[in-house]
This record gives structure tokens, sequence and C-alpha cells, in this order.
């Protein structure tokens, strides 16, 4: 999209040609379901300039190792598998669960993976007849687990607004301005959501490092002996955040589940779905 619209006009308005910085790398893996974790339960370890995380569901397990990069850098990273061996052998202390150190699990892989932690977001989601969407647009740590649910988000926002604009077209292609609108209108509902959601992930790697005194106070005394913060984040911010995703607006059905907090955008049952034009 960059080079298109660069190639357009040298004086349109253009994301950096390397947007996104990384200030941690990670190392990742998935094994059989490991003993130290219970199926549907995490254990994190936390330390100065190093964190984990360790998942399992009932028949396997997921490691997520972070480490802080000597540089912050906008520069793409590439990690091949012996690049992943090193990076564990030279961590293969680290504790990762009780009496688990980084050595007990990795040895048992299935696979494995390396990469950068790359975070930020674009200012200029679209160009042209071009749309971005997902990790193109915005790049979440993988901490809180939802940047596959944000580019999903964004999705079905562009869909919703897409299919508004169809509806009321004469049948025929999608004109540059309405597309536009589209567009801008699209990036409107998802930009403060988006930025948010890039803000929460962001702080919780750091949290989990340890980057600064604050941080290493929260985390390491604050948090664990007031638990009723975590809780109030959990019922609060973070059920306040996910309550409001958006749902495809002309496809009916009925909600499968009932949780504690409602959803803001339901389903449509039949009755209320948007006629397509
Ligand atoms: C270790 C790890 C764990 C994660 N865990 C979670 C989690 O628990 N929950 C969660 O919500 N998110 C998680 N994420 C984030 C999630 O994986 C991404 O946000 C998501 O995959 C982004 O989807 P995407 O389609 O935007 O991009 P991608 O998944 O990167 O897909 C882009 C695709 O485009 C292809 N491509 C690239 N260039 C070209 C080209 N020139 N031509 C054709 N094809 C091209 C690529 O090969 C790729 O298949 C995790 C990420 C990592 C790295």
């Amino acid at each position: 999209m960059r080079s298109l619209a660069l190639a357009a006009s040298p004086i349109t308005p253009l994301n950096p040609d390397e947007p996104f910085v990384a200030e941690y790398r990670l190392l990742w893996c998935s094994l059989p379901k490991h003993p130290a974790v219970a199926a549907g339960h995490s254990v994190e370890s936390h330390g100065k300039d190093a964190s984990s995380q360790f998942m399992s569901s009932k028949d396997r397990s997921w490691l997520f190792v972070y480490e802080r990069l000597p540089k912050a850098t906008k520069s793409r990273a590439s990690y091949s598998k012996a690049d992943a061996e090193v990076f564990a052998q030279r961590l293969a202390e680290l504790f990762i669960a009780p009496d688990t150190k980084l050595r007990d699990v990795f040895s048992s892989r299935y696979t494995a993976g390396m990469a950068n932690v790359e975070e930020g977001m674009l200012k200029h989601w679209s160009w042209d007849r071009i749309v971005l969407v997902g990790d193109a647009v915005h790049k979440l740590t993988p901490n809180s687990g939802q940047g596959y649910n944000s580019g999903l988000q964004d999705i079905v926002v562009l869909v919703n607004e897409l299919h508004k604009a169809l509806s009321s077209s004469d049948g025929g292609c999608l004109s540059q301005d309405t597309l536009a609108a589209v567009f801008s209108r699209y990036q409107t509902l998802r930009f403060k959501i988006t930025t948010d959601d890039c803000k929460n992930s962001n702080t919780i790697i750091r949290m989990s490092c340890w980057q600064n005194w604050i941080f290493w106070l929260m985390d390491r005394f604050i948090l664990p002996y007031l638990p009723i913060i975590v809780t109030l984040r959990v019922n609060t911010g973070i059920a306040g955040t996910i309550k409001n995703a958006y749902v495809v607006d002309f496809v009916d059905g009925d909600e499968p589940f009932e949780g504690k907090v409602p959803w803001t955008h339901r389903m449509p049952r039949p009755s209320q779905k948007r006629e397509f034009g």
C-alpha cells in the first residue's frame, strides 16, 4: 500500500516504512500436556527483563518466554530454529512453574519458534481501494492474547460498513468516494479500541519483565497482596472492553452462551436482520 501510494503521489500522507518497534523478543513452543500446569490453567513467571507464560489444555501445553532486547529496534529480525535452541539453552535454568525449568519444557517440544515482539499502530489504515486489517495495522504483544481477536474485530466492523454501503448502492461497483467513507468509518470505530488494546498488552509485557521500579513494585508487591485490584481489573476493565465486541450485524443467530457480563452488541434475531439491497 505504501509503495503504491508513494508511486501515485510523492505528497500522499504515508505510514513509515518500518512502522513497528520491538523492545522484546519471544521464544514459543508447543508440547504434549505438561503435568506442571493443569488443563485450563496457566502459570506465569516474572523477573528482571524476562518472563514466561505457560498454559495447558487437555492434551497440549504452550510456553512463551519473553526477553528484553539489548536495544529497541525497528528493523525486522528473522530467527532460525538454531537461534531458538541457543536462546533456550542460554535460559535453560529459567523458572517456568514449580519444579519446572525451561530446559524441562523445551526438550519435549513439538514445534518452536522465535520472533521479535513488534508493537505499534499505523496512522493510515487505507489508501485508494486498499484497506488493511489485523497485524498489518496494529501489533500487540501476545501477553494478553488479543492480537488475533483484534484483527477479527477489524474484519467484522469493515464488513458491516461495506455491507451497509452495498445495501444503499444501486448494485454497481462502489465509487472511490463511497469506499473512502467506508474505510474512514471503519478506522474511526476501531481506532480508540485498538489504541487501548495496544496500551494494555504493552503494559502487561513491561510489568511482567519489571521494566522499571514502578512496574516491579506493582507486580512484585502490590498486585499479589491486593488481589482485589486484579479482580476489579478483570471484572470491569477487561470484561468492560470485551463485552463491546462487534458482531456481523446482517447475519442472524441465537446466542449460545450467556455469561455474567452481557454483550453490548447481540447477534440480530431473524426479525432484526437488515435486508441486503
Ligand atoms: C507466539 C504468538 C502467540 C500469539 N498468541 C495469541 C493468542 O493467544 N491470542 C490472540 O488473539 N493472538 C495471539 N497472537 C497474535 C496473532 O497470532 C496475530 O495477531 C494474528 O495471527 C494476526 O493475523 P493476521 O491475519 O492479521 O496476520 P498473519 O497471521 O500474520 O497473516 C498474514 C498472512 O499473510 C501472508 N503474507 C505476508 N506477505 C504476503 C504477501 N506479500 N503475499 C501473500 N501473502 C503474504 C503471511 O504468510 C501470513 O500467512 C500471537 C502471536 C504470536 C507470535
